[in-house]
């Protein structure tokens, strides 16, 4: 048996956005509390550096806008205890809609931006055109801007929230790895690790496409699927000015924003992959997530997208990258306390929004782990609105992957 490594308050099982972003408020909000973060690699290894780092504010799901809202805040806040600049960018964001449908989507949009305060206003397709030179706005019926959205460098948000953390006196432990929930009757007594034992008062899974392996452990189907995500960036060309806006396309199912010269865009797939957590490897470098980089699933869906980027059919692909996110079938986070056992927290089930929601989501658990209430309302991510399910199971792997493939919006 393993000799106790040490006690406290909290222990986070994770040490992506997620568990940085808890442990940073967590810290700021009570001083002296002692709180231990854990992961087996490095710090923001997996599904956090690999993101798109679109942070979305203004969605069609109206509860994860404070979420995000609080992401924006706490940056500022963060450069001030750093003194350095985040460097995010606020690019703003164009929607494009090229049917009756996606049309009636953006006009909600615009609304839900105005009921939060968020400037938003129509432009002229020439406008955009001008914004965004790859752009073909021809067939777009109405184009929708919204300034003051932006998009960062993912690695850097997940580091300032563990440096500040660090400061305010957090425990980052890397290459440590949890093995087991120590769990007696009802409760959650901390996590059994490569270096000892944890014991905490409140413990939370914050291992990201890894999570539902703990969830089991107390017995929970936690309902998500690691999902695979993936992008490509364009080799430079001056069709891609580096201040032009993100653009979503939900007519493509895709979005695209600048990557320093480049353009980096994303697309929904016909078949998106979801596996089980059990099969993926520590080292989400070492997991194959397509050998030919993607290019029989972008095939698939081109025409779709060069409706919009004509220039997709011959411009060259620099880099391709994937990962995974916590998908679930309504495309609503999966999160909260758990259910039916003592001193446990789950946040997980990301829908590839973990970056956009950070700020709001370790606000929450740090609320929740320190015994106060949730200052969000999180109904609509509660874990057992699926009932009882087998997260593991072929059926609930399709449907989270369909989930993914049919969702049109960024
Ligand atoms: C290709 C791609 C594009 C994306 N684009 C966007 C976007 O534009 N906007 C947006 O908001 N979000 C985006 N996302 C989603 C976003 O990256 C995730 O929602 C977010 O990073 C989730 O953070 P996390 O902390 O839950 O998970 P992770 O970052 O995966 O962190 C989980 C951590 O747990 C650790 N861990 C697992 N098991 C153990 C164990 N047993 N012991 C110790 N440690 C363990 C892992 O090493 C890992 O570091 C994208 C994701 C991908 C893959």
């Amino acid at each position: 048996m393993k000799k106790l490594y040490k006690k406290a308050d909290v222990v986070i099982i994770g040490g992506g956005v997620f568990g940085c972003a808890i442990a940073y408020y967590y810290t700021r909000n009570n001083p002296g509390k002692k709180i231990i973060i854990l992961d087996r690699n490095e710090l923001c290894n997996s599904a956090t550096s690999h993101a798109a780092a679109l942070v979305t504010k203004i969605r069609a799901k109206r509860h994860f806008i404070p979420l995000s809202l609080e992401t924006y805040k706490v940056v500022s806040e963060m450069e001030k205890i750093l003194g350095e600049s985040m460097d995010m960018k606020f690019s703003g964001v164009l929607h494009l809609a090229a049917s009756e449908a996606r049309e009636a989507d953006l006009k909600e949009l615009m609304e839900i931006a105005k009921e939060f305060n968020q400037p938003a206003n129509y432009i002229s397709a020439d406008e955009a055109h001008k914004l965004s030179p790859w752009l073909k706005t021809d067939e777009a019926s109405l184009i929708g801007y919204m300034p003051e959205e932006a998009y960062c460098d993912p690695y850097l948000l997940g580091t300032f929230f563990s440096r500040c953390a660090k400061m305010q006196g957090a425990e980052f432990l890397q290459g440590v790895e949890a093995t087991e929930l120590i769990i007696e009757n009802n409760d959650i007594l901390g996590v059994k690790t490569t270096i000892g034992d944890i014991i905490a008062n409140k413990t939370i899974i914050a291992s990201g496409a890894w999570a539902p392996l703990f969830a089991r452990q107390a017995g929970i189907g936690l309902p998500m699927a690691p999902t695979r995500s993936q992008y490509w960036i364009t080799e430079k060309n001056p069709i891609f000015p580096a201040n032009s806006p993100i653009v979503l396309l939900p007519d493509a199912q895709a979005y695209a924003r600048p990557e320093g010269g480049s353009l980096l865009f994303g697309i929904r797939e016909k078949n998106s992959m979801s596996v089980a957590a059990d099969i993926i490897p520590s080292d989400i470098n070492q997991f194959s997530f397509s050998e030919d980089k993607g290019m029989q699933d972008l095939s698939e869906v081109i025409d779709r997208l060069a409706r919009f980027f004509p220039k997709v059919y011959d411009i060259g692909m620099k880099y391709y990258v994937a990962g995974f996110s916590g998908y679930t079938p309504d495309n609503n986070l999966s999160m909260g306390v758990a259910p039916g056992i003592n001193n446990l927290l789950l946040a997980t089930g990301c829908v590839g929004a973990g970056i956009s929601v950070s700020g709001g989501v370790g606000l929450a658990f740090a609320e929740l782990a320190a015994g106060h209430s949730n200052p969000y309302d999180f109904s609509e991510f509660d874990i057992k609105r699926f009932g009882d399910i087998d997260p593991f199971s072929p059926e609930w792997l399709e449907r989270c992957a369909r989930a993914r493939s049919t969702k049109v919006s960024g």
